[in-house]
């Protein structure tokens, strides 16, 4: 009977001693909801892995049956999920003692290999034990595990799921629940941790109010329009990458298209250019060889001259006088007609635009544009201002600005004529300008728009973004232009008692009229326009075409001097002597008021639920809205 071999040998294959990752023995075996097992260390690397490619993960398939495990705990960073994975007690003790044998019959110093695992002993037992274990009663209601299943899963995860929830403090079932803290508890817990509790449910009536409730179906419903928009941006996402594939794929093959052509056109002047050069070539060489035959015959004249002339001795008297009348002509005319000399140089001059593209560095400029839009709006109507932080020298007196595309902030700093730039919250350029600014807008990638004032007359005034320098003024008016929106191409001024609609070069295409003393204007996606009055103490909403759709008073919002509206189309309005900014819905109704000093601009970034809030008095400070986390 004491024969161990047979546990021995399934030791190396064996699931219930090792881990499916190292294939060695487990080390501090963790097990996953899906009832794998696998070592510490083993799957504190694999989640590592498969987590370091996702932005926030929020969880990881089992490396085995891929089943999604979500993170044990949303509050710790990655690296310590795995501590907060429970221990296969189970395995553990299997792999700490390396045999299978029966704890009880061990201890009678007998060796037989076990056959099922108590839960409630963590011991191993063979089949008499366990039949004594089972009509004991003290051991009667021990959980019984029996080995064999511990290698097939399924089974395994039927035998250990308890129908029950237990509490975590002391693993009991759990029998109430706390409604203030939203607690699980057990009889202990209900006694001690909640005593002083308002309400405590029996559990049976906390489910039966949850079924009648809806609460139930309310949450399924937002799980699945929250699935909606995750299987959509899903698919979205895939599309971007194909359309990156896609994209990237034409601009390889133009930029090949244009390296041809240009080498194509290169080859064709070159060929031009040899075929040229070999002519000029043989018309030189040709009119030098003509010269050097001339040179070469006069050459061979005056040898026979210089002949004639030295041979005199034998010569009548007569043909001597005639030859050297003879020579003394011919010389004359032979030196007359003799040929120029030739001095001839060959030049190549490069067409500079042809050597130009050695100076060029850089075949294309590639550029990405992207934009990044919350997945899901947070409910503003319970969610906080979160302070980030304050920006430094803007010191009151701030009337407006704007977030530029690259999350810069540019400010207007009405009194001191100043507009204040700041990069990654730090002050980093202050320009002086010449007359009052009270609010900014980015029109182009390098040009801002700013409203500004002096002496009762205001305008629109270009600037270059890189210099903060006056480039134009776009438009002119003989009053004050207070705040500036932009959209789909068109700019709009709030101008008291009227808001302009005017194009890039600022032609007017409308004008809406609005109550007295309308400092502010915003767009919303819909390109409605939405304006509050100082006079009223309202904000208006209309559509593009200036008809009234929305109007929004309450007690609590006096002075209205600055709004802004977000990319989920809520309008935020700063009251200034109220000191709140009052958050409504598209529609114009309240959602929350948020109490802030004396603010008197708001302004988001776009896509965002980042702002900046100025004020009259105090230092500019950038918030974001976040929604309240309930428990
Ligand atoms: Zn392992
Ligand atoms: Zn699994
Ligand atoms: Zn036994
Ligand atoms: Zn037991
Ligand atoms: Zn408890
Ligand atoms: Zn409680």
């Amino acid at each position: 009977m004491a024969d161990s071999s047979p546990s021995e040998k399934n030791l190396e294959t064996d699931m219930t001693t090792t881990c499916p990752i190292c294939f060695e023995s487990f080390k501090t075996p963790k097990i996953l909801p899906c009832m794998h097992t696998f070592c510490h260390n083993c799957l504190s690397s694999y989640i590592l892995s498969t987590c370091k490619t996702k932005e926030s993960p929020v969880g990881f398939p089992c490396p085995l049956c891929r089943r999604f495990v979500p993170a044990p705990s949303f509050s710790v960073e990655v690296e310590k999920w795995t501590e907060l994975i429970p221990v296969n007690k189970i395995i553990h003790t299997l792999s700490v003692k390396r045999d299978k044998l029966c704890d009880a019959c061990k201890r009678a110093n007998e060796e037989i290999e076990a056959s099922d695992w108590c839960e409630s002993c963590s011991e191993l037992l063979c089949v008499l034990c366990v039949k004594y274990h089972e009509r004991s009663a003290v051991s009667k209601n021990h959980s019984l595990i029996p080995i064999v299943t511990l290698n097939n899963v399924s089974e395994q995860n039927k035998k250990i799921e308890s129908p029950y929830a237990l509490c975590h403090d002391h693993n009991n079932r759990v029998e109430y629940l706390c409604v203030d803290h939203e607690d699980l508890c057990c009889t202990r817990c209900a006694w001690n941790k909640h005593r002083k509790c308002i309400q405590i449910d029996g559990i049976e009536d906390a489910a039966e109010n949850l079924r009648k409730s809806g609460k139930f179906a309310t949450l399924t419903k937002e799980i699945s329009e929250y699935e909606d928009t995750l299987v959509k941006t899903k698919s979205e996402g895939e599309g971007t990458i194909r359309y990156i594939d896609d994209t990237s794929d034409q601009i390889r093959k133009e930029s090949t298209e244009l390296r041809d052509k240009v080498i194509n056109h290169v080859d064709a002047l070159l060929e031009d250019h040899l075929s040229e050069l070999a002519q000029n070539v043989k018309q030189n060489k040709d009119k030098v060889a003509k010269i050097v035959a001339a040179v070469s015959d006069r050459h061979l004249l005056m040898t026979q001259y210089l002949q004639t002339l030295r041979d005199t001795e034998q010569t009548s008297s007569s043909i001597l006088v005639q030859d050297y009348l003879k020579i003394r002509r011919q010389l004359k005319h032979v030196t007359r007609s003799s040929p120029s000399k030739l001095i001839l140089k060959l030049h190549s001059h490069f067409s500079e635009d042809l050597t130009r593209i050695l100076q060029v560095t850089k075949f294309s400029d590639i550029k990405t544009e992207m934009e990044s839009i919350p997945l899901r709006d947070i409910d503003l109507s319970c969610a906080s201002m979160a302070l980030i932080c304050e920006l430094n020298g803007s010191d009151g007196d701030v009337t407006g600005g704007c977030f530029l595309k690259n999350g810069d902030i540019v400010l207007a700093n009405n009194s001191s004529k100043e507009l204040l730039h700041y990069r990654n919250y730090e002050l980093v350029r202050k320009v002086t300008i010449g007359m009052q600014p009270r609010d900014i807008v980015q029109q182009t990638s390098i040009f801002i728009l700013v409203s500004e004032y002096q002496n009762g007359k205001g305008n629109v005034g270009q600037y270059d973004l890189n210099t903060f320098k006056n480039v134009e003024k776009i438009l002119q008016r003989d009053n004050t232009v207070y705040s500036l929106a932009v959209s789909s191409g068109f700019v709009y001024a709030a101008c008291s008692d009227l808001i302009l609609k005017f194009d890039s070069q600022g032609n007017v295409v409308q004008q809406y009229k609005v109550d007295r003393n309308t400092y502010s204007v915003a767009i919303n996606n819909k390109n409605e326009v939405i304006s509050s009055s100082c006079d009223k103490n309202n904000v208006t909403v209309m559509d593009n075409s200036g008809k009234g759709m929305y109007l929004y008073s309450h007690e609590k919002l006096i002075y209205p001097y600055g709004l802004d509206v977000n990319f989920s189309e809520e309008i935020f309005v700063a009251g200034k002597h109220s000191n709140n900014i009052h958050v409504l819905t598209p529609t114009a109704e309240l959602l929350k008021i948020y109490e802030v000093k004396s603010p008197r601009c708001i302004t988001f970034k776009e896509n965002s639920y980042m702002c900046f809030v100025g004020s009259e008095t105090r230092t500019t400070k950038v918030y974001e809205f976040k929604e309240d986390l309930q428990y």
